[in-house]
């Protein structure tokens, strides 16, 4: 297998530098719940980067010049990501970002997760999305619930070759999430599970699913429990994949449960805490998805922008008349401002500093974002940004998802408008 470009990174950073990292990234940790900590991290910007992560993000942006680029057209095209795609990601160290050494992980932070999933989507928000449900969800939930057993089966091979999908969503419960129908029912030392689970990342190549299931359905959401199912487990069938607007290389499909039997070991955390785990792990993919929607802009931003330094109407570039530079100021603008809301957002979360609120502001702004920028590079571009000779048309099917997702963005709003309300009551 080749050697981890995470490790690489960690090798050939200066003694110094790898320091800093390690200084900002274990006081980072340690700090917690700490105003000290918070109050001395703050010194520094919010988008700023130590030399181990500016290394992290250059070798990415390298990796995905040289070895996904070349593949992106291709995979939209027939929906479909390629399997020596996947496994760059896990050769790479990608895939298991905060996977502690002793796992076979790169060992690394949240904030450097939400730097790779920022760098593939400038590159394909497809293969972004895959390394975001694997890093911000799964690995998340294993890293921090995980009985010992359950680390030591599962995020060895999450970190080496094994894709994964957190099932959440039903037919009947997508905003709604806690009403979901999926249910458990315990039987001697078992749980049977049954039910359809709608929508699912990653589904086609998972060999590991995330189940929330209803175990004690008389407490209403207080029995969503979540489930660890292999993808062999009999009465587990992966659907069809959903022919989509963007986001064609990611695989989506349901997922039906038919008497699926685990035993009572497979319940990650405890049991009736499902959907405590699921709110509190969608708040740090919220600011993934944040990171994948700003990737996805800035490329977007990139391809139109050099383009209009080249094409030349009225005998001088396009760049150079004052209408499109402002456009193309203030969009740089907003993705500026988005990247500080998701920088911050991330962060905080990494400082384990309440961010319910700042995560909600930063994936409905950069959703808000990703939609200005990809129309507006469309524009800038004229006839050519409607078509697939250049990237841009796809990047603006790809970003709708955005609003979507992982909360819409009116639900977003509501958690926002909800946090603001607390605020005022405990007297902010
Ligand atoms: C490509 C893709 C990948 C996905 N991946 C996963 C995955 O891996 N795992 C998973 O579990 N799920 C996944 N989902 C599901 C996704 O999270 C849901 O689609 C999303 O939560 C919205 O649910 P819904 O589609 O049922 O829309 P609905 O909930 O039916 O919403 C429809 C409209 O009603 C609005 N609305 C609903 N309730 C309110 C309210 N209270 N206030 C104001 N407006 C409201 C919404 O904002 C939206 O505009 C995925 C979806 C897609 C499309």
């Amino acid at each position: 297998m080749a050697l981890s470009l995470a490790r690489i990174c960690m090798k050939r950073v200066l003694p110094n530098a790898r320091n800093t990292f390690q200084t900002i990234s274990s006081s980072l940790r340690q700090s917690s719940n700490s105003t000290q900590n918070a109050t001395s991290a703050c010194r520094l910007p919010a988008d700023y980067l130590s030399p181990e992560e500016q290394m992290m993000k250059d070798s990415v942006a390298r990796l995905c010049t040289e070895k996904i680029q070349q593949h992106v057209a291709e995979m939209d095209e027939t929906s479909h990501i390629k399997p020596e795609v996947i496994q760059c990601l896990f050769d790479n160290g990608l895939m298991g970002i905060e996977i502690p050494a002793e796992y076979g992980g790169t060992n690394s932070s949240f904030f450097v997760s939400t730097l790779v999933i920022e760098e593939l989507a400038k590159v394909d928000p497809s293969v972004s999305v895959c390394c975001d449900v694997q890093n911000t969800l799964i690995n998340m939930l294993f890293i921090k619930l995980g009985s010992a057993q359950q680390k030591e089966k599962y995020l060895p091979r999450l970190a080496s070759d094994m894709l994964s999908s957190f099932c959440l969503s039903e037919a009947e419960s997508g905003s709604d999430a806690f009403s979901l129908r999926t249910t458990a029912v315990q039987k001697g030392d078992d749980f049977i599970i049954n039910g359809t689970k709608c929508w699912i990342t990653n589904a086609e190549h998972a060999g590991v699913f995330l189940v929330m299931a209803n175990a004690k359905p008389a407490d209403g959401y207080k029995g969503i429990t979540c489930f660890i199912v292999d993808r062999g487990t009999p009465g587990l069938t992966v659907g069809k994949k959903e022919d989509k607007l963007g986001l064609r290389a990611s695989s989506t499909c349901s997922v039906t449960f038919e008497d699926v039997k685990v035993p009572s070991s497979n319940i990650i955390g405890e049991f009736g805490k499902g959907y405590k785990y699921a709110i509190e792990m969608l708040n740090g993919g919220r600011i993934g998805i944040a990171a994948q929607m700003l990737g996805l802009a800035q490329g977007c931003f990139n391809q139109a922008v050099n383009y209009t330094y080249e094409r030349k109407q009225f005998g001088k570039r396009i760049f150079d008349f004052q209408a499109m530079q402002h456009q193309i100021a203030q969009v740089a603008t907003q993705i500026h401002l988005g990247r500080v809301m998701m920088c911050n957002a991330a962060r905080r979360h990494q400082m384990g500093l309440p961010v319910i609120k700042e995560a909600a502001m930063a994936k409905y702004f950069a959703s808000e974002v990703a939609t200005l920028a990809t129309s507006k590079s469309i524009e800038w571009m004229g006839g050519v940004g409607f078509t697939k000779a250049y990237p841009v048309e796809k990047f603006y099917r790809d970003c709708k998802i955005g609003t979507i997702y992982e909360g819409t963005s009116n639900i977003q709003l509501n958690t926002i408008a909800k946090c603001l309300e607390q605020e005022k009551w405990s007297g902010h």
